[in-house]
């Protein structure tokens, strides 16, 4: 029998807000524990939450760049369950009226084909705290850290449109692309600024119901909620093709064994009393406001990656590189300001740039190059001062220190030669040297052309223009 998976997935993503979701606390991660709180955040008797109508906005960003239907009415909801670092007892959360419902991304496969993947809902709430349980810090004890209570959150529910772990983690490279150009959201699933619970059942193919469904938590990057899943999916068919049937449990995925340990049965399942919150009024959003945010809504990645292809002549799949992030955009746009020939400047972000940010393992925002600077030098090669070889080195030169390209090539003496007498010199001293070389060359050998030109660059350590060097070299060869 062959089977399909079937996979949803809730996203939790931490919105850029300064203070949190119901009270003025600051959301700045990594202060002192517990300093950040207040009589709101804290749930003591007696206080009111106010809604930060940033939050609000950031969350309808994300529905309007997901296609949804922004709702001009929702409500707020009561989640109670009880929690150590949940003080009030109740997370405070949207239930049957959600801000955002029906929408949809579209995601890119690998084989560069696209699919669209439902988006059911996109609600607000509030975080919890943390508890802390590591022994280092905590000894035997638990340390509860409530700064963290009432960081604004979005959760994105999909539909259970992906099919296998890696259009799972399509879906997630997307979502973060589109909070990180929202500016809504760092997208940083290491420090759980973005998190994922999948849900994954399997069926046969063919079939058109669903199957039992698991989920699974606590993954901390993108490749592992691929791995969790692909572990969950084979785990799932074994136990059917073995004649077992699948139990709905919540499992938690540790990466170090890889595997996936049973958390809580549906028995245990939590029964949340959802109620409306009544210390808050209902969220009514105009028709006025709605409009504002999407005319300020920035130019999203597709759109850009699209106009890329069109006004820059470069090809689909450079595109889709330089948009990955806004800020790489950004850069190569900037560096179009500098330097005309864009499939050359694309060719050096994702070549050079794309490496050394690999190597150091640092963002755009580190790369010490400008885009000004580095236009200058690939203008050095388009009016062949230098060639790309030299160019090269020049730029290895320019990640240490803050010289224009100009007065390192100008200082090193690395300018092209392109001085025809100088080079005539060169090539008659390079054939009068290797007889051997030209008579090959001139009974038919043709491929030790390569060798010449090779001596001919050593003798001008790499300077001479090679136009120039090819066309003298062949003139001089055939005799
Ligand atoms: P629950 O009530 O258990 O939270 P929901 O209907 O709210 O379930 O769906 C939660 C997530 O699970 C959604 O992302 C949805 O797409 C996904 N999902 C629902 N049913 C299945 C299934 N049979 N297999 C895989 N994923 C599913
Ligand atoms: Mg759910
Ligand atoms: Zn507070």
């Amino acid at each position: 029998m062959q089977y399909e998976a079937v996979i949803g997935l809730e996203v939790h993503a931490q919105l850029l807000t300064d203070s949190k979701i119901f009270c003025g606390c600051s959301t700045r991660f990594g202060a002192e524990p517990n300093s950040q709180t207040c009589p709101v955040c804290l749930g003591m008797p007696g206080v009111l939450p106010v809604l930060n109508e940033r939050a609000v906005e950031f969350a309808i960003r994300m529905g309007l760049a997901t296609n949804c239907s922004i709702a001009s009415f929702s409500r707020f909801a009561r989640k109670n369950y009880f929690y150590p670092d949940l003080p009030k007892g109740y997370q405070i959360s949207q239930y049957e009226l959600p801000l955002c419902s029906n929408g949809y991304v579209d995601i890119e496969l690998e084989d560069g084909t696209e699919k669209r993947i439902g988006i059911i809902r996109i609600h607000l709430e509030e975080d919890a705290g943390k508890s802390i349980h590591d022994p280092a810090l905590a000894g035997e004890d638990t340390l509860v850290d409530l700064n963290r209570c009432g960081v604004p959150l979005i959760e994105i529910v999909s539909a259970p449109d992906l099919r296998t772990p890696q259009e799972a983690y399509a879906y997630l490279v997307r979502l973060k692309q589109l909070v990180t150009y929202l500016g809504i959201c760092d997208g940083n699933m290491e420090e759980g600024s973005l998190r994922c619970d999948a849900n994954v059942s399997v069926r046969p193919v063919g079939s058109d119901t669903f199957g039992v469904k698991t989920e699974v938590k606590n993954m901390n990057s993108f490749r592992n909620v691929e791995r969790a899943l692909t572990y969950e999916i084979n785990r799932q068919i074994q136990v059917l093709e073995s004649g077992g049937k699948i139990v709905q449990e919540t499992l938690l995925w540790d990466a170090n064994e890889g595997i996936a340990r049973p958390m809580r049965s549906k028995e245990e399942a939590h029964d949340y009393r959802y109620f409306p919150e009544p210390d808050l009024v209902p969220l009514e959003v105009s028709e006025a406001w709605i409009e504002k945010i999407k005319a300020d809504l920035p130019e999203l990645p597709r759109a850009r990656k699209k106009r890329f292809v069109e006004q820059y002549k470069i090809p689909v799949y450079d595109a889709g590189v330089l948009t990955m992030t806004r800020e790489l955009a950004d850069y190569y746009e900037a560096i179009t300001q500098v330097c005309s020939d864009f499939k050359m400047v694309s060719n050096w972000v994702m070549g050079e740039v794309l490496r050394v940010l690999n190597e150091r393992k640092i963002d755009i925002a580190d790369f010490p190059i400008s885009p000004e600077r580095l236009g200058k030098l690939l203008n050095l090669i388009l009016n062949k001062t230098i060639s790309i070889n030299i160019a090269k080195t020049v730029f290895e030169e320019m990640l240490q220190s803050d010289a224009e390209p100009e007065a390192i090539v100008e200082e090193k003496g690395l300018a092209q030669v392109s001085d025809r007498g100088l080079i005539e010199e060169i090539v008659d001293k390079v054939i009068q040297e290797n007889p051997k070389q030209v008579e090959q060359y001139r009974g038919g050998k043709t491929k030790v052309f390569g060798y010449f030109v090779g001596q001919v660059m050593r003798a001008t350590r790499g300077k001479a223009n090679p136009a120039i060097v090819n066309e003298i070299l062949k003139e001089k060869l055939s005799g």
